[in-house]
């Protein structure tokens, strides 16, 4: 694990009064464990506007989550948060390995999908957009559908900001690499969503439909 401390602060709402803390990288990590629930010191007040630096995906982090069902890195769109290009690898290790815990691996499952349908061009949802961002922060922000909240953010920090054109963004290559790893698991897939394939219809009812349909295109067009 790693040593370094990420900075969490709030503002009240009500009183104005600003506090900062800093957390490990485990603490920073997870939704709950961010939480900072005690009410403001100077006025009792629990409505806060909170900003938190968060460490990228390791494999410790993840090792974590992974079997802690209490314990997630969003409450939403996890998936999206985990699909970073660089965690391909751990992606693959941690849906693969059976002491997962289920819903992690489908979380897993869906964020490979992500990852296969923010590079492949056609789906990307990247398309058309140039976006300004924070040099630094090239990562998970970029591939959630939350642009713009991240970006305006950032938007104090005008020093550190450059323009991109999305062809940075799309990869077809990669795409093929992802898609090569989603045909491989296709029997794990089923299994995943088995026990609740008949109530669902679909045995990948776990993925978004947006997903599951495009991958389906796709996968279709090409083996044709
Ligand atoms: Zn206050």
């Amino acid at each position: 694990m790693s040593t370094e401390q990420y900075e969490q602060s709030r503002t009240c709402d009500s009183c104005g009064y600003e506090e900062k803390r800093l957390l490990d990288e485990l603490s920073a990590a997870f939704e709950q464990t961010r939480a900072w629930g005690e009410p403001c010191p100077q006025c009792g007040s629990t409505e806060f506007s909170e900003s938190a630096s968060m460490p990228g995906l390791s494999r410790s982090v993840l090792s974590i989550w992974a079997t802690n069902d209490g314990l997630s890195f969003s409450q939403q769109d996890e998936d999206l948060v985990i699909a970073s290009r660089d965690n391909l690898e751990l992606i693959l290790e941690f849906l693969d390995s059976p002491s997962t815990h289920i819903w992690k691996r489908r979380v897993l499952a869906s964020a490979l999908h992500v990852l296969w349908y923010n590079a492949y061009p056609k789906t990307s949802q990247v398309a058309g957009f140039t976006f300004t961002y924070e040099i630094d922060s090239l990562d998970d922000d970029f591939l959630s559908d939350e642009e713009d909240i991240t970006f305006e953010e950032y938007e104090d920090d005008s020093c550190c900001f450059q323009q991109v054109s999305p062809e940075s963004f799309y990869d077809e290559e990669f795409a093929a690499k992802v898609a090569e790893e989603i045909n491989k698991r296709a029997p794990l897939f089923i299994e995943l969503g088995a026990d609740s394939a008949e109530e669902f219809g679909n045995p990948l009812w776990y993925l978004h439909d947006y997903l599951r349909e495009a991958f389906e295109k796709y996968a279709g067009k090409s083996t044709n």
